[in-house]
């Protein structure tokens, strides 16, 4: 008989050096494996997050089906949403959830929040799934850089979760990745404490996916754990010979290539779900300044730990340094208004007029 060989995965959930309660949840069943990230502060967020996981075990698929598994996240969100109502945990407590399916070389994703799913190959990390946050939003839109999203007083704002709107989607993902790749998942409490760069480090430095899980942990807390860090390390094996459909996998480049046609695929479901958010979102709005570009966002600026929604709905440019201080300082932390149409007319009446022709 040969040995048996190490375990190929590692998962690890902490406290943090912060926090109260640990509210992330972490489930390692090979195939599938899971971070949520609870959200709704006294404990509801860890109730939250367990019952995310907990219907998840029970509606994921056996194959590495991203749609399938998005259909079981979505199950889920019902879940969730379902037990606030009867009285379980808190009216408003979600939770975030990234998930995977790791069958050979595939991999299947289903994410819905600000944890994360990355890839370590070739020696270089990549992030695979896209944050569902207001700093994202600001990042994708060229408002502000990565550096500027970390000490952003929005950061910690999300713009989907679990627990927030019965017609809530999870995006899909498939990736092809080779045998040698790690793929890890992590709630923020890592991704806000180390750079990418410090994760890459420590995943290349640790064959053993629990040493390397459990340095992830223990920097995130040397560098202040300031909440609850959650991380799971799987270790790619199998053969990339398997062929999954269409895909042959005997290239990383086509690999890539398959994952960005997914994305792109993504984007179209995620434009398609934008009306359900919409209808969603409460009628409150709020304007915030970031240098001179004045956005719009549906819903209320962010308070920790609250799962407020919020959707941006419009940006102009403004001239802010006419305005008074008190103004400037409120309009950096956002401005609430009653309905969109006040606060989209208060932006509005910010606008820079256009300088003379040239
Ligand atoms: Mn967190």
């Amino acid at each position: 008989m040969s040995p048996r060989a190490a375990q190929n995965w590692a998962a690890l959930t902490d406290i943090g050096r912060v926090r109260a309660h640990n509210e992330d949840s972490v489930l390692a069943e090979p195939p599938l494996f899971v971070v949520a990230d609870g959200l709704g502060g006294h404990e509801a967020g860890e109730i939250a997050s367990h019952i995310a996981v907990e219907t998840l075990r029970d509606h994921a698929p056996r194959r590495a089906d991203a749609p399938a598994l998005a259909r079981a996240v979505r199950a889920a969100n019902k879940e969730v949403l379902r037990a606030a109502k009867e009285g379980v945990g808190r009216t408003g407590m979600g939770t975030t959830m990234t998930a995977a399916i790791v069958e050979g070389t595939h991999i299947a994703l289903a994410h819905v929040g600000d944890s994360r799913a990355y890839l370590l190959t070739g020696g270089e990390l990549r992030q695979l799934t896209n944050d569902h946050s207001m700093v994202a939003d600001m990042m994708r839109r060229g408002q502000i850089t990565e550096a500027d999203a970390r000490i952003h007083p929005n950061r910690s704002v999300i713009t989907r979760a679990l627990g927030t709107d019965a017609d809530m989607v999870a995006d899909p993902y498939e990736i092809e990745a080779r045998p040698g790749d790690r793929l890890l998942l992590c709630s923020d409490g890592l991704t806000g404490m180390l750079e990418d760069t410090r994760i890459a480090e420590t995943l290349r430095a640790h064959r053993d996916p629990a040493d390397a899980a459990a340095q992830l942990v223990s920097a995130a807390n040397d560098a202040g754990g300031h909440d609850n860090i959650s991380v799971v390390v799987v270790d790619i094996e199998g053969s990339s010979a398997n062929s999954h459909g269409v895909r042959t996998a005997d290239s990383v480049t086509r690999g890539w290539v398959a994952a960005v046609l997914w994305v792109l695929a993504v984007v179209a479901v995620v434009s398609a779900t934008a009306y359900g958010t919409y209808l969603y979102a409460q009628r409150r709005a709020f304007v915030i300044a970031e240098g001179d570009v004045v956005s719009v966002y549906k819903g209320v600026p962010g308070e920790l730990a609250s799962i407020e929604l919020r959707w941006l709905e419009d940006q102009v440019t403004a001239d802010t340094s006419s305005l008074s201080l008190g103004e400037r300082t409120r309009l950096t932390e956002g401005i609430r208004f009653d309905s969109l149409a006040a606060a989209l007319e208060y932006a509005r009446s910010l606008e820079s007029s256009p300088g003379p022709a040239q």
